[in-house]
């Protein structure tokens, strides 16, 4: 499966803005968008002013909104054809959709860091959906879905040190996460007001829409 493999505050430093790759480190001042020094685009002319295009400025909102939940361009387009298709405002059923990825729920709930831990965990069948195992990161959940960590893989450091910062990003409404229990429970689908994100995803609909 392709991935991304380029230095994840260097992806930040492109977009301008502060996407959350790096787990604890992201809420902590060594965040390279929080030093003036290094919050500027990479490359020789990081610090150029550029005249932004209405295009550019598309791009930009999409590519932000694809690399925060990690995706390959294809995958994000799927998601906006589906999107598209479906009842209601096209924007907001895509963030919907990416929302509700499995791995991004992982993360949501604190039983990961960040979003390529969640679906490194995933793929590795460290949950059960549902009482099953599950290995798809893209799986979408639904309501009254139970995500567990089974009694065996509860001894996992990594779930001990996610649910101690997960303090500092907070639970989103729509989940309910039981960390006694090795357990979360998607108790609605997100509303876009519950998806705290800086992005117009207008922009990326205008954009797929050319
Ligand atoms: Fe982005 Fe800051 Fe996290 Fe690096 S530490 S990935 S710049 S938010």
């Amino acid at each position: 499966m392709a991935r991304y493999t380029e230095a994840k505050c260097r992806i930040c430093r492109r977009e301008g803005a502060k996407l959350f790759l790096k787990g604890d480190r992201c809420f902590s001042p060594k965040c390279a968008m929080d030093r003036p020094t290094r919050a500027v685009a990479p490359g020789q002319h990081g610090r150029a002013r550029k005249k932004v295009s209405e295009y550019a400025l598309q791009m930009r909102e999409k590519q932000k909104t694809r690399r925060t939940y990690g995706l390959l361009e294809r995958q994000f387009h799927n998601y906006f054809v589906k999107a598209d298709r479906q009842k209601g405002v096209t924007g907001t059923n895509l963030l919907v959709m990416l929302e509700s990825r499995l791995d991004n729920v992982v993360y949501r709930l604190g039983f990961a860091n960040s979003r390529s831990q969640a679906r490194q965990f995933v793929r590795h069948g460290l949950f059960t959906l549902n009482g099953h195992k599950v290995n798809i990161p893209s799986l979408l959940v639904k309501v009254g879905d139970i995500i567990e960590i089974p009694e065996k893989r509860r001894k996992i450091k990594a779930f001990a040190d996610a649910a101690e910062t997960v303090g500092r990003r907070g639970t989103p409404n729509w989940l309910e996460a039981d960390y006694a229990a090795f357990k979360g429970t998607v108790k609605a689908l997100p509303q876009r007001d519950d998806i705290r994100m800086d992005v117009n995803e207008q922009l990326i609909v205008e954009l797929y829409s050319k």
